[in-house]
């Protein structure tokens, strides 16, 4: 499976993932402009290799570049939820996850089957994907939530891990932010995850069989990206595991 990381961070993020033919974002966050230079630079041609669009959540820094999808005509998939904070895509290219049973349906795109599941955050209905490929691939992305839970981890268990890793818990209680803030980025409930929350997670996961982990969504005023490396080489070395011998490790 193809992996490209476009951006990512508190001014915005996408990733796209391909594979046989199929390829689609997961979040639009930067502005439509941005977004195309940054998808041709990264060896991918808007117009033929996205099939469509996924929404984790409606904050600016995941849906902001969403009119790519109308210029395009790729279908945009989010939860009913999260279609209330979503505007200017056309209506003939909106698709509604749907649930049964209190878990969501896959949708089947080419040779990628996507499955979306809840996540925690202060937004009306979150998710995060897992997808797979028929080349024998799963991948998933977890962007903002405050903590992973028994079903989230089920979903994403898989060979490629995008996760945030967004603050580390000293530099943010230390930080400038105000008191409010500080709580709301730490809530389980409806915030972010600390490195040490996403070290545990992989920790759970990663069985040493060649993985491949991007840690995203790094704040800019309270992580650095070698302490979010560091924790969770740390966390993955008390099982045995080395990063470049057991599972690759990308810091974005
Ligand atoms: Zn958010
Ligand atoms: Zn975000």
């Amino acid at each position: 499976m193809i992996v490209r990381i476009i951006a990512t961070g508190s001014d915005g993020n996408c990733v796209y993932l391909g594979s046989g033919g199929t390829g689609i974002l997961i979040d639009a966050g930067k502005w439509k402009r941005d977004l195309e230079k940054r998808l041709l630079a990264a060896g991918i041609n808007p117009a033929t290799n996205i099939q469509a669009v996924f929404i984790s959540h409606a904050h600016g820094d995941h849906i902001r570049g969403l009119t790519l999808a109308n210029k395009y005509r790729y279908p945009v998939f989010a939860t009913e939820g999260e279609w209330k904070g979503i505007s200017g895509v056309d209506d003939e290219l909106r698709r509604t996850l749907v649930t049964l049973h209190g878990q969501y349906e896959h949708v089947e795109l080419g040779s990628l089957h996507v499955y979306p599941f809840r996540v925690h955050h202060d937004a009306y209905e979150p998710v995060g994907y897992a997808v797979e490929a028929d080349d024998g691939n799963r991948a998933c992305v977890v962007f903002d939530t405050g903590h992973i839970d028994r079903d989230m981890l089920e979903m994403m268990e898989g060979n490629i891990y995008i996760v945030e890793a967004n603050h580390d818990l000293q530099m943010l209680r230390n930080g400038s932010y105000s008191d409010h803030l500080k709580a709301r980025i730490e809530s389980r409930d409806v915030g972010h995850l600390s490195n040490d929350q996403t070290a545990a997670a992989l920790k759970r996961l990663v069985q040493g069989r060649g993985e491949r982990i991007y840690l995203t969504h790094l704040s800019s005023s309270n992580n650095t990206p070698a302490l979010a490396e560091q924790t969770v080489k740390l966390a993955l070395w008390e099982k045995g595991f080395v990063k470049g011998k057991h599972y690759q490790l990308e810091v974005y």
